[in-house]
């Protein structure tokens, strides 16, 4: 059709609500304009011209160049200043502005519309021609710079030479004529560089910088930006193009930055700085100390009355924490952006309450202030942001489990144990890690791994436990000494040898070296205060992945209201019960596997027990042992020997067992609930160890409900769980009818985690209390992506827009989540009452949570320090 888009708003035409077309920093100076506050005329070019110049081919259409002109004619017209007239020039700044704040990675440019010409007249006219050659030097830097590309390094060694050899230390106490010498370099460097000279015509300028900061959203530090915080790459930055003013005029002009409200710890009250006579990168990149913005005050009492002023307006409009930067110009206060301000989660979690006490938010507003991934930083250590600041950095793979940790580098998670009990502090670094190095991982402060993604094991276990992890550091390779044992490796450039330290930052994927300085979680009142009105608000249930008391205490304290997934196999791991779990494996007969039965028997029964004591009489959701057998089986030479001493059979018998246990493809092998078919004694003894342990605590607590429930992992066919159903019925059932002083019923349930189990959901209900999605293994097999592997090549998916997103971080709604929609349909279609959750790691993730609520589901499971962040997550998906 012929319907004009509108592509360029005047900032008067302009207001918060279209943040989407005019960007977060278009939205902020047309709304600011709207309330009349001091803000210098301007235009935004908006995001979907930014779409729409991809899509030409990195062109700007005829339509918006004639849109841009007539803007800027206005803008012209009414300031009676002109692009490029010597007698009285219009100068602009161009800058980016994303819908959402992505800070620093973009692209701005000040000062546009100058030429020799121009800075000449206007040095002469002003009196001032330092001011209007530094403004041309800074000019030709940045345009050199984001248009061009060229080496930024060349320009700021000639400055520091020049610096140098007038024997000066601040760019302040470069004269006129200094200035004008250097611009001269810098637009000869520019011409060697580029091949022909600096363009003086304003025009060509504008559109020359309209077209870079279009570019600029596609720079590698945006794309990373936007993968890090699920960005779509297709949304776009808008241009704000605005007169400028001169915070480098005079010693009565200024420029700074200031926050509403202190970002680190939340205290009301204007936290900021600024610098006289300098413009607004000066503040930023360190060259001059600035000063604490209090000082203007006595500086400047008006402007600093009006300022206040305004920031009162500003937080009362927007209610919430603002981050403003202004600038003086002779005297005069400018606004040159408002936006609501990063936070740490501490003031976070302060703003919000405060924010409540003061009216401005109700308590509503507050829960969904706060961002929930945040919340999971909150509850551990964090590195000092000083001592961060100064670290070396070695690399940096997938933030996998939250939190800080410095420690020595170990490389077997035998040695992780060692060193710790003999008083060091260590980071495991591993290949990848398997089930047996839990414990080793449970002793380390944290573990790297080099493979591996965000539900590989290491991933899983380490948030599990709380330690800090980072995976998937790739070009990390390792070196062995003659006896294959690893001694070192090298990461990047950088080699790190046994015993040296380093330091992980599990927030961020980085890994330093050397030790950094951590502080303590600190949690506090307002925490507490805003959590609980989220679990007023939250219609989900949110229960915890523990498998040890000591995991299932924390998840209470974090607020879960169960256990929704015991992983039985994380407790065979321990000393003691690897080798009766081993025994069982290598039976030769009936026999003998009853044997080591017996003997696992009481150790799982007295490991539930401590689960119900802990969970006071909560749910709690045990599965039967799901990984292949070969896990637990001794892999060293003196291991086998040692075994085969135990059992009384000959190391040829084990090596045999251990070699027929091997499998090519073990995550689809024998495992799950597949291992019960085989082996339905496992079965039976797990859901007598789980009955028993639960009759044993409810004759000690007889005012605690506590129900059993048992699930099985893995299933595909309703005959499957059939079989099963009737091992554990049966067991049970003996039980029960011996414990007549407790009235007892114990749950059957299972996981839905193969694409045909959530099929035929509807026949799995009929033997089914509850289902469980398991969405690790479901995603992994609905793909067909290895969840330990895919990290490898999920980059290129990335770049290569083929997928926009982890799917084992966020859930795949149209595909798995598809499958997960339909078996909850077809399971409540057979059993109405069907309690239906997720244990899988997106059970912690923010967005899928927000899914199982559209999905009515009952529970979400996840870490135990991913359980507060899933409270709130479940609160805002219902408001
Ligand atoms: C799952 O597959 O989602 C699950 C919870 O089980 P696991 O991670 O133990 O395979
Ligand atoms: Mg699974």
């Amino acid at each position: 059709g012929n319907e004009v888009n509108q592509y360029v708003y005047k900032f008067s035409e302009g207001d918060a609500s279209m943040r989407d077309l005019l960007g977060g920093k278009g939205a902020g100076v047309a709304e600011m304009t709207k309330l009349g506050m001091p803000v210098p005329e301007g235009f935004t070019i908006t995001t979907s011209a930014c779409v729409r110049y991809f899509d030409d081919g990195g062109k700007i259409d005829e339509d918006i160049k004639s849109q841009i002109f007539d803007a800027l004619s206005e803008l012209q017209e009414s300031l009676g200043k002109r692009l490029g007239d010597p007698e009285n020039p219009l100068l602009v700044s161009v800058r980016s502005g994303a819908r959402v704040s992505m800070p620093g990675m973009m692209d701005t440019i000040l000062n546009l519309g100058l030429n020799r010409d121009v800075v000449e007249a206007l040095g002469a006219r002003t009196g001032n021609p330092r001011w209007a050659w530094d403004s041309y030097r800074r000019f030709v830097q940045m345009y050199s710079d984001v248009v061009m590309g060229l080496d930024k390094s060349r320009f700021e060694r000639a400055i520091d030479d020049l610096k140098r050899e007038r024997g000066v230390e601040s760019d302040t106490d470069l004269t006129a004529e200094d200035l004008e010498g250097l611009t001269d370099l810098f637009l000869d460097e520019y011409k060697r560089q580029v091949g022909r000279s600096f363009p003086a015509d304003p025009v060509e300028q504008l559109m020359e910088a309209v077209k870079a900061v279009f570019r600029s959203w596609n720079n590698p530090r945006a794309i990373y930006f936007r993968r890090m915080n699920s960005i779509p790459d297709d949304w776009g930055t808008a241009v704000t193009v605005q007169r400028m003013v001169f915070g480098n005029m005079s010693a009565d002009s200024g420029t700074g930055v200031a926050f509403s409200r202190n970002p680190s710890t939340g205290v009301k009250g204007l936290f900021g700085e600024y610098l006289m006579n300098a413009q607004g990168e000066d503040v930023v990149s360190g060259v001059r100390t600035p000063q604490p913005i209090s000082h203007l005050k006595d500086q400047n009492p008006e402007v600093f009355d009006q300022f206040t002023h305004i920031v009162d307006k500003l937080e009362l409009h927007y209610r919430d924490m603002q981050d403003m930067e202004f600038t003086i110009e002779e005297g005069k206060l400018y606004m040159l952006q408002t936006r609501n301000g990063k936070r740490t989660p501490q003031a976070a979690f302060r703003i919000a309450s405060d924010l409540v006490d003061e009216g401005i938010l109700t308590q509503e507003d507050a829960v969904c202030s706060i961002d929930p991934k945040y919340v999971t930083a909150l509850l551990h250590p964090q590195f000092d942001a000083d001592a961060l600041a100064q670290g070396t950095l070695l690399g940096a793979g997938l933030p996998t489990s939250p939190g800080a940790a410095s420690g020595r580098v170990v490389f077997t998670a035998e040695d992780a144990v060692e060193w710790t009990k003999r008083g060091e502090q260590v980071i495991l670094v591993r290949l990848d890690t398997t089930p047996e190095d839990i414990v080793g991982m449970n002793y380390a402060q944290g573990v790297l791994t080099a493979r591996g993604g965000m539900t590989s094991h290491a991933a899983v276990v380490a948030r599990g436990i709380g330690r800090c992890c980072v995976s998937g550091v790739s070009g990390i390779e390792f070196s062995e000494d003659a006896e294959g044992n690893v001694v070192g490796c090298a990461i990047g450039e950088n080699v790190v040898h046994e015993g040296d330290w380093i330091s992980l930052d599990g927030n961020t994927g980085k890994v330093y070296a050397g030790r950094i300085a951590t502080v303590p979680a600190s949690i506090s009142g307002a925490f507490g205060r805003v959590m609980g009105w989220a679990d007023r608000f939250r219609r989900l249930e949110v229960r915890a992945n523990a498998d040890t008391p000591r995991d299932a205490a924390q998840a209470r304290e974090f607020g879960a209201e169960g256990i929704g997934l015991v992983r039985t196999e994380h407790m065979f791991f321990q000393e003691d019960r690897i080798t009766a779990i081993r025994e069982m494996i290598v039976a030769a007969n009936e026999q003998e596997r009853r044997r080591a039965l017996d003997k696992l028997l009481p150790m799982q029964r007295s490991d539930f027990e401590a689960l119900y004591e802990a969970m006071e009489g909560r749910s709690v959701t045990v599965r039967l042992i799901d990984p292949p057998l070969h896990e637990f089986i001794p892999k060293t030479p003196e291991a086998v020997a040692e075994l085969a001493a135990q059992t009384g059979h000959d190391t040829a018998y084990i090596e045999n067992v251990v070699d027929e246990l091997r499998e090519v493809n073990p995550m689809m092998g024998h495992r799950g609930c597949r291992l019960a078919i085989t082996y339905p004694q496992i079965a039976r003894m797990q859901a007598q160890a789980v009955v028993e342990a639960a009759i044993n605590v409810k004759r000690r607590h007889p005012l605690w409900s506590v129900s059993p429930e048992i699930m099985v992992p893995l299933v595909v066919n309703r005959c499957e769980l059939d079989y099963i159903k009737q091992q554990i019925d049966q067991t049970v059932g003996e039980i029960l009818a011996h414990a007549s002083d407790v009235t007892m019923v114990c749950q059957i349930g299972t996981m839905i985690e193969t694409p045909r189990a959530a099929i035929r959901a509807d026949e799995i209900a009929a033997d089914a209390e509850f289902f469980s999605f398991g969405t690790n293994d479901l995603t992994q097999m609905t793909f067909g992506f290895s969840r330990d592997d895919a990290a490898s090549f999920l980059d290129d998916y990335y770049d290569k827009h083929i997928l926009d997103a982890d799917p084992f971080m966020h859930l795949d709604r149209k595909g798995v989540g598809f499958l997960i929609s339909r078996a909850a349909e077809l399971g409540r279609r057979t059993r109405p009452n069907l309690r239906l959750g997720v244990c899988g790691e997106h059970g912690g993730d923010p967005e899928s949570i927000a899914f199982c609520e559209e999905l009515g589901l009952d529970y979400v499971s996840c870490s135990p320090y991913r359980v507060p962040g899933a409270r709130l997550a479940a609160a805002q998906a219902v408001l």
